[in-house]
């Protein structure tokens, strides 16, 4: 997704006269007292923009890439593309739609090779063309490259303007073009060089694969936002294979064990001579998304070195603790709410019943990012349990709310089925700052948390009652006992880069 961006200098203010986003600095509220509710559509719910998977040395490549992003289907459902390699050839095949529907049998007998890497995708409207979708292959001076990332890059719009004026052509508006680009042109002798020289330009949050004729390259930005892992399928009497995740579960699905993550700033090479790695880039202070502790990563994910079981176990346990409130039941807002809501329930020593039934059924169709569908979709997708919540007192709980508007439809919705009362519990704080790493957020204007009190809010989606977990409490929760720096700048508005969406930061109706 391209966004409006500017670099921050502190103290500074920009040619708008707002001041810009700093390091650990904290934008001006803006938009204080706008009337509930802001939403000019019902996008209701954050989505990840990506997941990345890659293989090195595997008879059919292909196959293990497309059971990889398989299991990371939840990391996006609007495109997905696979790109293999034989040592001659870098075959490249994407398609609009989950990866089930893109590539069949006869679509996979078209990507020959041991070498794969693949990509699936969400993004917003009007930047879902096939054409931004990745991998990425570009001819370009280095040789033959395929690329993917999942992330977003800050500093696009200044690196882009200084190719264009170094003579690239740009065919995407992806940031992976970006990366290409600048390998291309970096001075630097050798690939890999050439790579970490590139890697070093770029700011933001990126995981990325990337596969030339006969080598694979995995890495992480240096603050470490986005989650990628190494594992290893072990062929007696012949090479191991390498694998590179977003999340670990696409291990499980492809009976691989984990070896590692890749750490922060570093860039690993897997050639026939072995895995190799350097640090291209130190000193940086970690920032790991929490929110995929909290809603994107799959509960069977090892993520940032933490079973994200565990972490939303322990968000329920700490609400309850925190918040907690006279009732007969607890029940989850499926599927990302349920681990969540076993941990608050047994903390709370209350039943926990599944309440709301989601139908997994929904096709495509109804996570498409329009407005006509989502209206619809909440019916769609969930189902109360009538004899469950007829006459109780019910908890409800769930991961988060944006704009309010589907929290206010799954209240009532409890209430209609006839709960007594309806008390929410959210485990996280409330967001309140857009993201710019490659979580697609609306704009502060829109979130209905950064313009409204608690209060204001539990009357607009007409709960008896609205909690969030603090911001110390998920802070606790997804501590794995090492000192880890994340990224929380959603709940706090400090971002953890030099750069801001100014978009994100005026208030509405303003203009620059
Ligand atoms: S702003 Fe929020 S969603 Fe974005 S990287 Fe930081 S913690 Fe994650």
């Amino acid at each position: 997704m391209m966004r409006r961006l500017y670099q921050g200098v502190p103290g500074m203010a920009d040619r708008s006269g707002e001041r810009r986003s700093t390091p650990g600095h904290k934008p001006p509220a803006t938009d204080p007292c706008s009337p509930i509710p802001v939403a000019k559509a019902d996008a209701d719910e954050l989505r990840e923009e990506c997941g990345v998977v890659a293989i090195y040395g595997h008879p059919d490549a292909a196959r293990q890439a497309y059971l990889g992003l398989y299991a990371l289907q939840h990391r996006g459902q609007e495109s997905a593309g696979i790109a293999t390699a034989d040592g001659q050839r870098l075959a490249n095949i994407k398609g609009m739609g989950l990866v089930s529907e893109i590539f069949t049998d006869d679509v996979l007998a078209k990507l020959p090779g041991s070498m794969a890497i693949g990509h699936t995708r969400y993004s917003t409207t009007g930047d879902s063309a096939l054409l931004n979708a990745q991998p990425i292959r570009v001819d370009s001076t280095r040789g033959l490259i395929a690329i993917a990332h999942n992330g977003n890059l800050v500093n696009l719009g200044s690196l882009r303007l200084r190719l264009e004026r170094q003579g690239a052509y740009f065919q995407t508006t992806s940031d992976s073009e970006i990366i290409v680009q600048l390998i291309a042109h970096s001075p630097s002798s050798t690939l890999v060089d050439c790579i970490a020289d590139s890697l070093a330009q770029v700011e933001g949050a990126f995981s990325i694969v990337m596969m030339t004729r006969d080598r694979i390259f995995a890495a992480r930005d240096p603050r470490g936002f986005r989650p990628l892992s190494m594992g290893r399928i072990r062929s007696p009497g012949t090479a191991d294979t390498i694998l590179f995740a977003s999340e670990t579960c696409a291990f499980d699905l492809l009976r691989a064990e984990f070896v590692r993550d890749v750490l922060p700033g570093e860039l690993v090479m897997v050639t026939e001579d072995g895995v190799t790695s350097r640090q291209y880039a130190s000193g940086v202070p970690q920032s790991s998304c929490i929110f995929e502790h909290v809603y994107f990563s799959r509960p069977d994910s090892r993520v940032f070195g933490r079973w994200v079981q565990e972490s939303r176990d322990r968000m329920g346990r700490q609400l309850a603790r925190e918040s907690g409130v006279p009732a007969d039941v607890v029940v989850p807002v499926p599927d990302s709410g349920v681990t969540a809501a076993l941990g608050y329930a047994e903390e709370a020593g209350l039943p926990f019943r599944f309440g709301l039934i989601r139908n997994h059924y929904v096709g495509r169709t109804f996570i498409e990012p329009e407005q006509r569908v989502r209206d619809f979709g909440v019916r769609l997708k969930l189902n109360p349990v009538r004899n469950l919540l007829e006459g109780k007192r019910v908890v409800l709980i769930d991961d988060s709310i944006i704009r309010g508007t589907t929290s206010r439809k799954i209240v009532r919705m409890v209430r209609g089925a006839g709960a007594k009362e309806v008390h929410l519990r959210i485990s996280c704080p409330p967001t309140t700052s857009p993201c710019f790493y490659g979580v697609d957020t609306p704009s502060k204007r829109d979130l209905i948390a950064a313009n409204n009190s608690i209060e204001e809010i539990r009357r607009f989606i007409e709960a008896d009652s609205l909690a969030y977990l603090s911001l110390d409490g998920l802070l606790q929760s997804v501590q794995n006992g090492e000192k880890q720096g994340f990224c929380v700048a959603c709940y706090t508005g400090v971002y953890p880069t030099q750069w801001i969406d100014v978009d994100g930061i005026l208030p509405a109706g303003a203009t620059i």
